[in-house]
């Protein structure tokens, strides 16, 4: 009886949607394999997620092959894939690869060829005789570049002339991007071979041979082919190996991010009371089996990680395995040495900085359960660890858990909450400053919440308390004369801080600055008198202009609330903050740290070392500075200019820069010489600035979950962030408007009160890389309900609990 396959194939096809396939007499094919199907006149590839005896279509036609011989998804896999397509309308093949194994050939190329290349082909139109033409010259090529070299309208071509039998299509896979490396050994053949029997083989007239003999037998171990053939020569190698006194060998190499490093057990610190209450209670979930997500609210240094590793160690001894993400940035070689300090040959780590090869190797070295923990940044989500019992997503607020730049849009955070109900496992969020939404999980009781309100006591030092933290008011600077990028106050800072040989830090927010629109005299900026978000400076129409519902108004020659006539843009580059810098202290070493200035791979640790020793001693440097890293002699941060990130015309924007805030806070304050913070800002009244100052994530939390409920915002309601991006714009607002009324027209239809449209309106920036952009945002608590009643054009974005809706 035939067998059927529901199939997800990598072809644009809606979200969780498989294609059923006939399976041929005598192919085994498995939930999980990975198989070629044709689909139209192309061979793609396609995860296999289902078996049946029957169809649910009457025509279906033959997988085509296995492309890999053992399944390459679990159950376990599969059901994640199937919900994270659901849920973030992603494709249901792009959501299953983010779990199939590194460097898996995941796409056949396709060719083409003529199909009698001397014979004359007949009358054909002038796109088909430009494709026989091309064929003709090139012989057969790769059916992507012939469509590339010749237009959009080859693809009919081609299509009319492989039905005329004029060309011939196949495909073929491509060698996978990386696979086990092996390295080819010379060994000595037989321990048991006799002296004598050797001296007879080896004969009197082959010195070369009897020296590589010596020396392999002299070494006890295994020498590289390459250096034996190097050192003796070719002929010797082979002379023995005739001889049956030497016998060549393939060994598996395990490409090992940490070889070379050792760790030494670390015996872990008594507990405070305060961990151990956490402790017990994450200890006691994981007793009971059941799915439990915890929110760990606490400082820095408050020892959250202490509890991390305790909960890991928990984990290990009753058979379990862990997973710990980090932010990317975080993933230092600080952080990894302590975990791996604690569990020792038990570590393993994935993120985007290891070499094909080594993520080949630490992919199956999981999957083969290898490793106890792994630690990786938001993709190690997806890492086949196999009995899991816990995982941990420290600084759990971070942007960068949330996958912006290509589908499936998915948030780490979410995705292993939903792991852990497919395993039965523990999630253990930690921050200082949890997301919002995250808090009013904890809150209203979906999360269990563990507090550690205090930084842990050095003991040596007396206490390490957290920075003293200073606002000062920029209007009042500029009032008094002082027009200079530095207040009077930091000056002041920076000189005691130098003077004693200390090291400072000079932060910058510099996202969305240059556009946001501002009175220097008073700190009011310009917001739209509809949505109460802030405008921005559009330079090509000189207007203001929100980003929600599009309203455009005139720049303001003075401030609508004092009259002044200051109105400026914010605007500071990390280079100009250094010039200023050089000249306020002449002879001064400074270190600019930003994205442009340690993009190559490795410049990030480079720049850390450095600043580390001392080699400079004031670093300037955008939101990377503010991620976890621990500067002992750092007792000085300025933060240039708050006000940056506040205005930016997105509902998160006060949460964002109270968070980078409190982070950029926590860098200092750390040895033993304390320290200090100096804010600078127009604004020193606002609630996320003030609760910063004061570290008090409670008033902010209060102040914040007041204005989401009173503008319908998460966790009030649920969003969906929809852009199109195109060259032309006119026909990027066309297209916008065009799905904005179809939007508008279902929600009528179909009477969904409980789903707003908000916009067509350009986005922020209005333009990216050449691209325009608008933006429509959808806002209620179910939006999907509305989406689902219309089709989304291609070219579309669709982004289902946004971070962000600029
Ligand atoms: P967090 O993860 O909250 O930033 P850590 O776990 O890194 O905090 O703890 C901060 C510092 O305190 C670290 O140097 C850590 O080794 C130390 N520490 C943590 N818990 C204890 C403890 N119970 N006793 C002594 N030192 C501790
Ligand atoms: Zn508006």
């Amino acid at each position: 009886m035939t067998k059927y396959a529901e199939v997800a194939v990598d072809a644009p096809a809606g979200y969780n949607r498989t294609f059923t396939y006939s399976i041929p007499d005598g192919m085994s094919v498995a939930h999980g394999h990975l198989v070629r199907v044709p689909f139209g006149r192309r061979v793609l590839s396609g995860f296999v997620f289902d078996i049946s005896n029957e169809s649910k279509v009457t025509q279906t036609r033959d997988i085509h092959r296995l492309a890999h011989r053992e399944p390459v998804l679990s159950y376990r896999d599969l059901a994640l894939a199937s919900w994270a397509s659901e849920h973030y309308m992603g494709s249901l093949f792009d959501c299953a690869a983010l779990l199939a194994p590194p460097g898996l050939s995941l796409r056949a190329n396709s060719y083409v060829s003529l199909s009698r290349p001397d014979a004359e082909p007949g009358r054909l139109t002038q796109a088909q005789a430009r494709v026989v033409a091309y064929l003709k010259r090139r012989g057969r090529v790769r059916r992507d570049t012939l469509v590339r070299n010749l237009g959009a309208s080859s693809e009919r071509a081609l299509s009319s002339l492989a039905a005329r039998g004029i060309i011939e299509g196949w495909s073929e896979d491509r060698k996978p991007a990386a696979g086990p490396l092996y390295i080819t050994y010379v060994e000595a053949a037989e321990p048991s071979v006799t002296l004598e029997e050797r001296e007879e083989r080896l004969g009197s007239r082959a010195p070369r041979q009897a020296a590589l003999l010596d020396h392999i037998e002299g070494s006890g171990a295994p020498m590289r082919l390459s250096e034996a053939t190097k050192a003796y020569g070719s002929s010797a190698v082979k002379g023995l190996e005739g001889k049956g006194l030497l016998r060549i060998v393939r060994i598996r190499q395990d490409r090992d991010p940490l070889a070379g490093r050792t760790f030494t057990q670390e015996e872990p610190p008594s507990l405070t009371p305060r961990q151990r209450q956490c402790v017990d209670r994450i200890r006691r979930a994981m007793d009971t089996g059941s799915p439990r997500v915890f929110l760990l609210r606490g400082v820095t240094a408050s020892g959250k990680t202490e509890v991390y590793m305790r909960a890991l160690s928990h984990a290990l001894s009753r058979g379990k395995r862990g997973i710990v993400m980090v932010p990317e940035l975080a993933l230092t070689p600080q952080t990894i040495d302590r975990f791996g300090r604690r569990f020792p040959e038990q570590v393993a780590v994935l993120h985007s900085g290891l070499s094909r090869g080594e993520h080949h190797d630490q992919w199956w070295g999981i999957r083969e359960g290898g490793y106890g923990v792994v630690i990786g940044s938001r993709s190690a989500v997806f890492a086949p660890q196999p009995d899991l019992g816990v995982i941990v997503i420290d600084e759990e607020h971070e942007w960068t858990y949330k996958q912006q730049d290509t589908s499936p849009h998915y948030h780490a955070r979410e995705v292993a909450i939903k792991l852990a109900e497919l395993a039965n496992a523990v999630v253990i969020l930690g921050s200082a400053t949890p997301d919002v939404v995250s808090n009013s999980r904890a809150i209203e009781g979906e999360f269990e919440l563990l507090e550690l309100p205090h930084r842990i006591r050095a003991s040596d030092s007396g206490e390490t308390l957290l920075p003293r933290v200073r606002v000062v008011d920029l209007r009042r600077e500029l009032k008094e004369g002082n027009r200079s990028i530095f207040s009077r106050a930091l000056s002041q800072a920076m000189e005691f801080a130098l003077r004693e040989g200390e090291q400072a830090i000079l932060y910058l927010n510099r996202r969305g600055s240059g556009s946001l629109v501002q009175c220097r005299d008073c700190g009011h900026s310009m917001r739209c008198r509809r949505c109460d978000l802030p405008m921005t400076y559009h330079a090509q129409s000189e207007r203001l202009l929100c980003h929600r519902c599009g309203h455009r108004q005139s720049y303001p020659q003075s401030c609508p609330r004092c009259r002044g006539p200051r109105i400026r843009y914010l605007g500071l580059g990390t280079q100009q903050v250094v010039e200023e810098v050089e000249k306020a202290f002449p002879g001064v070493k400074t270190l600019r740290w930003d994205r442009d200035a340690v993009s190559a791979r490795g410049g990030h640790e480079h720049a850390m070392a450095g600043f580390l020793k001392g080699d400079a001693q004031v670093l300037v440097g955008t939101q990377m500075i503010a991620k976890g890293l621990h500067f002992p002699d750092v007792t000085l941060v300025g933060v240039m200019c708050a006000d940056i990130g506040l205005y930016l015309p997105d509902y998160r924007a006060s949460e964002r820069v109270f968070q980078l805030l409190c982070q950029v806070s926590g860098r200092t304050g750390r040895g033993p010489r304390g320290g200090q913070v100096v804010v600078q800002t127009y604004s020193p009244d606002h609630y996320a600035i003030r609760a910063a100052a004061d570290q008090d994530y409670e008033w902010f939390f209060r102040e914040e979950i007041a204005y989401r409920d009173e503008q319908d915002l998460p966790p009030y309601s649920n969003l969906i962030h929809l852009v199109y991006a195109h060259t032309g714009p006119d026909h990027c607002r066309q297209q916008a408007v065009a799905l904005g009324e179809s939007l508008r027209r279902e929600r009528l239809a179909w009477g969904i009160t409980e789903a707003d449209v908000l916009g067509p309106a350009p986005a922020y920036p209005p333009r990216v890389g050449g691209r325009y952009r608008w933006h429509i945002v959808l806002r209620g608590q179910n939006p999907r309900e509305l989406l689902d009643k219309v089709t989304v054009p291609s070219g579309w974005t669709v982004d289902v609990d946004p971070m962000s809706v600029m």
